[in-house]
């Protein structure tokens, strides 16, 4: 298979992050270029109906290789914000609201992180502090482990293949 593959020093966006938390073969499959069916990726990433909850707020910000749903300013703070569907993957979104905020540390910007899951009338602080960043850290030198391999890691059914968009390419 050809694609483009991750090197040293490639940036990770916060999709990559977000596989990363949920599934390694993921992360392989999308650092070799291969493209998930776009829309089960919207609907699993909770990007469609719901964002247009916080239509007025919504930016689309564009930052390196990553893009935020909202960023705004509350109290002289920044503020990223992401919309999601469900807050079921919450582990994975907090790491991927997560590395945001890191890079736009990295950029000398501070900012803080709120997750908000609108069909749960609910919303979540992250917050960027010591564990967090070591965390995103390891998961940065797994990302380059996987995608660096020369074959994806093995097929192992979990809880999230029945809904992946790229479950045609793992299962059938
Ligand atoms: S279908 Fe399952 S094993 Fe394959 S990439 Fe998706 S979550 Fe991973």
């Amino acid at each position: 298979m050809t694609g483009p593959i991750l090197s040293e020093s490639a940036r990770i966006g916060g999709t990559l992050v977000w596989y990363a938390a949920i599934c390694s073969r993921q992360v392989w499959l999308m650092a070799r270029g291969v493209e998930p069916d776009r829309r089960d990726e919207l609907l699993r990433l909770g990007r469609l109906n719901d964002r247009e909850t916080y239509v007025r707020d919504r930016h689309d910000i564009s930052f390196g290789d990553n893009r935020f749903d909202i960023l705004r300013e509350e109290g002289g703070t920044l503020v990223v914000a992401e919309v999601k569907k469900s807050s079921r993957s919450m582990a994975a979104a907090r790491l991927q609201l997560g590395h945001y905020l890191y890079e736009l540390e990295k950029q000398g910007q501070e900012a803080k992180g709120v997750l908000l899951f609108p069909q749960e009338r609910r919303r979540e602080e992250v917050l960027l502090d010591e564990p967090l960043r070591k965390r995103l850290d390891r998961i940065y030198e797994e990302i380059r482990a996987i995608a660096s391999a020369a074959s994806p890691p093995p097929l192992a059914r979990c809880a999230y293949c029945r809904s992946c968009a790229y479950g045609e390419w793992c299962w059938s």
